[in-house]
C-alpha cells in the first residue's frame, strides 16, 4: 500500500501541478485557459482522487482505538506520529502537543485580511467494536447486490443499514472484512485533511488566507476537546469533517449541561429526631426534584419523564444518588438539553429561586454545581459560514443537507474551550461504529473537493471584525 502511495505522490510531483482552481468553476475554465491545460487539470484532480483513496486504505491499517480507561492509548500515539511525520514530509509546519493533538498552521498568501480558516477530525477509533488489523475491502464498480461480510453480516440496499448503498450502483465503496470496523469514522475525515494539506503544500500560488487545522484523539470516547487549549486553534470560521453522506451538514445541535444540586440534611437516628437535630435529605430532594420538572398524576406531583422529540428540549431528573450511603446526603444530577441556551438559563434561573424556599422549610443546605458538556454549534457561528457553505457545495456540484442534532459534535465541545461553533461536514462514513461500516469513495472525493472550495470562499471574503 505504502508503495503505491509514493508511485503516485512521484506521478503528482512529475506532473508539475499548477493552480488547482479548475474544477471549481467550469464555466470560466474554459474561457480562460486552453482545452489542453483543461485535460491537465482533470488529470491532476484524478490524481488527488486516487492519493485520497489510497492514503484512506493506508491509514484503516493504521490501528488508533481510544479507551475510557486510559488517558491515551499507545496505538493513538503510534498513529499520531505517522500523521505528524507524513506533515512534515510535506514541508508544513506541524505540531505534536503534549497530549497528541496534531496542529498544523498556514500562513495566509493574500494580501487582503480575511477570516482564519479552521478544520478539524479525530484520528482515533471507537473502542465499541473490534478494530485492530483491518483489512478493507475495496469494491470498484459496485453491483447494487447485498454484500455478504466474513461474521456473516450483510450490509443491504434493501435495508436500512445499506438504503444509502442503492445510490451507489457503479461506484467506488469500501467496507471491512466482516471481523472488524472500517474506521471511516474518521480515517475519511482523517484522509481529506491530510489530502487537501498535501494539495496546499504541492501548489503554492493557490490563494488562501491563514489555516488552521488540528486533528484529535478521544473524540469516540467523548474527550476530543480535553486538551485542546494546548493548541493556538481558534479559527474565525471552522469545520470539522466527521459527518455521514450525500451532502449532509450538521449546522445545528443540542446545548447541553449538567446540574448536581445536593442536598444536605443532619445526620442522626430516625427514632430520636426530635433530639438529635436528624434529617434525611431524601424528602426535600424529591420535592426539589418535583417542583423543577413537573408532572401531575391522579393528584401527586413527580418528576416529569423525558418524551421530547424534534426541536424540543428538556430537563431531566437523571437520577438521585446517596453518595456516601447516607439518607443526610442526596444528590439531584439533572441534564439539560435545548438548542437554545435562553432556554437552559431560564431553567436555572427557576431553580435558584426555588432553593430557599426549600432550605427554609425542611432546615437543609443546597449547594449547585453546573457543568457546561457542549453547546449548540449554530448559536456560536460566523454570520458567513452559511453562505460560503452553500457556495462551497454549489461548486462541487453537491446539494447540501442540513440537520441539526439532539445530541452534541466535536465542534460542539471545542465551542465550550473557544466560544465559536463550526459545522460539521459529510465524509462518506455510513453505519459508524459497526462491523456493516463503509465508504462511499465518491463521497469523500466531493468532502475533500468542498474542504478547498472552503478555502476559496474564505479567501475572497473580506474580515469583518
Ligand atoms: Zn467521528
Amino acid at each position: 500500500m505504502k508503495g503505491t502511495y509514493f508511485i503516485t505522490l512521484l506521478a503528482v510531483a512529475v506532473l508539475g501541478l499548477g493552480h488547482l482552481n479548475a474544477y471549481a468553476d467550469t464555466d470560466n475554465l474554459f474561457s480562460q485557459v486552453t482545452r489542453q491545460a483543461a485535460r491537465a487539470a482533470l488529470k491532476e484532480q484524478n490524481n488527488y482522487r486516487q492519493i485520497l483513496l489510497n492514503r484512506f486504505l493506508r491509514y484503516t491499517t493504521y490501528d488508533s482505538q481510544s479507551s475510557e480507561k486510559e488517558q491515551i492509548t499507545a496505538v493513538q500515539i503510534e498513529t499520531a506520529k505517522k500523521l505528524f511525520d507524513e506533515i512534515q514530509s510535506f514541508g508544513l509546519n506541524v505540531t505534536l502537543t503534549p497530549h497528541y493533538y496534531i496542529y498544523v498552521e498556514i500562513p495566509s498568501n493574500v494580501k487582503e485580511d480575511v477570516p482564519t480558516l479552521g478544520f478539524s477530525s479525530h484520528y482515533d477509533v471507537t473502542p465499541d467494536n473490534p478494530a485492530s488489523g483491518i483489512k478493507a475491502r475495496k469494491i470498484e464498480n459496485y453491483d447494487g447486490k447485498p454484500i455478504v461480510l466474513e461474521n456473516g453480516q450483510v450490509i443491504d440496499p434493501a435495508k436500512e443499514n445499506g438504503a444509502y448503498l442503492s445510490t451507489q450502483i457503479g461506484k467506488t465503496i469500501v467496507t471491512s472484512d466482516g471481523t472488524t470496523i472500517l474506521s471511516a469514522d474518521d480515517k475519511a475525515g482523517v484522509s481529506i485533511m491530510m489530502t487537501m494539506l498535501q494539495t496546499l503544500a504541492q501548489n503554492p500560488n493557490r490563494k488562501h488566507g491563514k489555516i488552521q487545522v488540528v486533528f484529535a484523539p478521544n473524540e469516540d470516547v467523548g474527550r476530543a476537546a480535553e486538551f485542546i487549549e494546548e493548541t493556538p486553534y481558534n479559527p474565525d470560521i471552522a469545520f470539522d469533517f466527521d459527518g455521514g453522506v450525500d451532502g449532509e451538514v450538521v449546522i445545528g445541535n443540542f446545548n447541553a449541561e449538567q446540574v448536581i444540586i445536593t442536598v444536605q440534611g443532619h445526620p442522626g437516628h430516625q427514632s430520636h429526631a426530635a433530639e438529635n437535630g436528624y434529617l434525611n435529605a431524601w424528602f426535600p430532594a424529591c420535592v426539589l426534584g418535583a417542583r423543577l420538572c413537573p408532572e401531575e398524576t391522579e393528584g401527586v406531583v413527580l418528576p416529569l419523564p423525558n418524551h421530547s422529540t424534534g426541536k424540543q428540549g428538556y430537563a431531566e431528573l437523571h437520577h438521585i444518588d446517596y453518595p456516601d450511603n447516607t439518607p443526610s446526603v442526596a444528590k439531584l444530577d439533572f441534564r439539560l438539553r435545548g438548542f437554545v441556551q435562553a432556554d437552559l438559563d431560564a431553567w436555572k434561573d427557576q431553580m435558584y429561586a426555588a432553593i430557599p424556599e426549600i432550605e427554609n422549610n425542611y432546615g437543609v443546605t443546597i449547594s449547585v454545581e453546573v457543568r457546561r458538556n457542549y453547546g449548540n454549534v449554530g448559536e456560536a457561528i460566523h454570520p458567513e459560514a452559511m453562505k460560503i457553505t452553500r457556495r462551497a457545495f454549489a461548486k462541487a456540484d453537491v446539494t447540501p443537507n442540513f440537520k441539526e442534532e439532539r445530541a452534541g459534535t466535536t465542534a460542539s465541545m471545542f465551542l465550550i474551550k473557544m466560544g465559536k461553533g463550526a459545522f460539521t461536514i459529510f465524509t462518506g462514513q455510513n453505519n459508524p461504529h459497526a462491523f456493516t461500516e463503509w465508504l462511499s469513495e465518491e463521497d469523500m472525493y466531493k468532502s475533500y473537493l468542498i474542504s478547498l472550495n472552503l478555502i476559496d470562499e474564505v479567501a475572497a471574503l473580506k474580515q469583518n471584525r
